[in-house]
């Protein structure tokens, strides 16, 4: 895990559920018609987040910043 992260900042992938009809979250299309990732703030959650794939997630993740002001102890530059 990520070091420095707080119990709130945690978000889990979920396995998919079957057969849940939901719209993404970033695009607004039908998850279930392409290959569908779902996010949680718990692992036994309901799903906070659907994402048509793992390209709409890391869209959204952009848009948000949800990245902005993480504390992951990794450093690109070493
Ligand atoms: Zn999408």
């Amino acid at each position: 895990m990520c070091g420095g992260s707080t119990d709130a900042d945690k978000t889990f992938v979920l396995p998919t559920p079957s057969a849940r009809m939901a719209d993404c979250t970033y695009c607004g299309c039908r998850v279930e018609a392409h290959d569908p990732v779902y996010v949680s703030e718990s692992p036994e959650g309901e799903p906070t987040g659907r994402f048509c794939n793992y390209g709409c997630l890391a869209a959204h993740i952009d848009a948000a910043d949800l990245t902005t002001g993480t504390v992951c102890e990794w450093s690109p530059g070493q």
